[in-house]
């Protein structure tokens, strides 16, 4: 029984096999790849905000009317 596949990783974007120390195939993907982080960092700090207000109407509502 030999080893089939030699240890490798795969690209995040394309799925492309590629070597172990690599998270990224090509300049391509990384720059789709940071496109993609920055979307992700985008949505993660407008669901904060949310939160933030969401939690100071309730803070509010209570101090107001409660
Ligand atoms: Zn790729």
């Amino acid at each position: 029984m030999a080893n089939a596949v030699p240890p490798h990783n795969h690209c995040m974007m394309c799925m492309k096999s590629i070597p172990v120390s690599e998270t990224l195939c090509s300049e391509e993907c990384k720059q789709k790849y940071q496109k993609m982080m920055k979307k992700k960092r985008y949505l993660v700090l407008a669901m904060w905000v949310m939160i933030i207000v969401f939690l100071g109407i309730l803070f509010f509502s209570d101090y107001l009317f409660g």
